[in-house]
């Protein structure tokens, strides 16, 4: 992939020559004569590092820095005369990578352009990999939905959100019907498939806003920020249709559907998280008592006639 280096210097002379050999080394230059006409340059196009002088009419190379690293992910290699008042600690100090002197010795500067970009490299890397980690650290593998350390955190979050707006949050409790029978009638791993479609299915169900959890073996949670009861319910309901519909193949050639039952509750102010969570378990629990393939809303005002 090209590299794109901006040269930032008020000498016409310095600019041309530092942009020929960055060229001829394999890289793509552009130049700037100054520090307001290298920040236009940035708005517009990327550049993995920015070799700027740092005395320069106007804002110096110092504030460029400053700006640079602010607002804009650039590498910064500064240009320094001995003989001036600036230091390159305070470059440094300002978050530019290296520095070189003047007079600039072209050969020394490739040398530590390339260290700055290699380094560069190797940060993207790692950070992609972090990214990735934190991903898997989330996710539950089977389902692809996140997992229930993971919806311990984001529950107490939304909670959080909905005191501090006062605004609704729903949540809904999943589980599958007679799933032991359907793995001791087709298998483990058939099970395992029917528990990826759920996955995919509440997934493709779900606003932006709402996030899935595999909450145990074969329950689901989804959190629905700024949703009531009446409207967690509808979106309960939308879910227990969706999963009913879906054909299985566990045998060749034969379609079986299976069924949840589901629990639907919206946060009571004060209350805990675990009483929250208790009560959409409830729920559920009435769903499965009524017969199954069903939804039931409990508030938290009705929690104990309900059962
Ligand atoms: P109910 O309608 O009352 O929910 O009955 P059920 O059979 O679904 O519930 P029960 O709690 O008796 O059994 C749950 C089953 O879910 C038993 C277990 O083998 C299965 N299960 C849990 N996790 C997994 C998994 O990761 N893969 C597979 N294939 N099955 C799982
Ligand atoms: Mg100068
Ligand atoms: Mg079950």
């Amino acid at each position: 992939m090209a590299e794109y280096i901006l040269i930032v210097d008020d000498d016409a002379n310095i600019r041309q020559q530092l942009s020929e050999y960055i060229d001829l080394s394999g890289y793509i230059s552009s130049t700037a004569a100054d520090a307001e006409e290298a920040i236009n340059l940035l708005k517009n196009k990327k550049y993995d590092v920015v070799i700027t002088d740092i005395k320069m009419p106007g804002m110096d190379g110092l504030a460029l820095t400053d700006t640079i690293k602010k607002r804009y992910a650039s590498d910064i290699i500064v240009i320094t005369g001995y003989s001036e008042n600036y230091s390159y600690e305070e470059a440094v100090k300002k978050g530019a990578s290296d520095f070189v002197f003047k007079p600039v010795r072209l050969e020394e500067l490739l040398l530590r352009l390339k260290r700055v970009l290699r380094e560069r490299q190797l940060r993207k890397h790692r950070n992609h990999i972090l990214e990735k980690l934190q991903k898997l650290a989330i996710t539950d593998g089977l389902t692809k939905l996140h997992n229930s350390r993971h919806f311990y955190y984001a529950i107490e979050l939304e909670i959080d959100r909905s005191k501090r707006y006062n605004h609704p949050l729903g949540l809904l409790l999943l589980d599958i019907d007679n799933f032991k029978q359907y793995n001791d009638s087709y298998g483990h791993l058939e099970g395992d498939k029917v528990l990826a479609t759920m996955g995919r299915t509440i997934k493709s169900l779900l606003r932006t806003m709402d996030s899935a959890y595999r909450y145990g073996g074969e329950e689901f949670t989804i959190i629905l920020p700024e949703t009531n009861i009446a409207e967690a319910e509808t979106v309960g309901q939308r879910i227990r249709t969706a999963i009913k519909s879906v054909q299985l193949f566990p045998v060749p050639g034969k379609p079986v559907s299976i069924t949840i039952s589901v629990g639907v509750t919206q946060y009571s102010p004060q209350e805990t998280v675990s009483s929250f969570v208790q009560r959409a378990d409830r729920a559920m629990y009435i769903s499965k008592q009524h017969g199954k393939n069903l939804v039931t809303a409990l508030l938290s005002d009705q929690a104990d006639n309900q059962i």
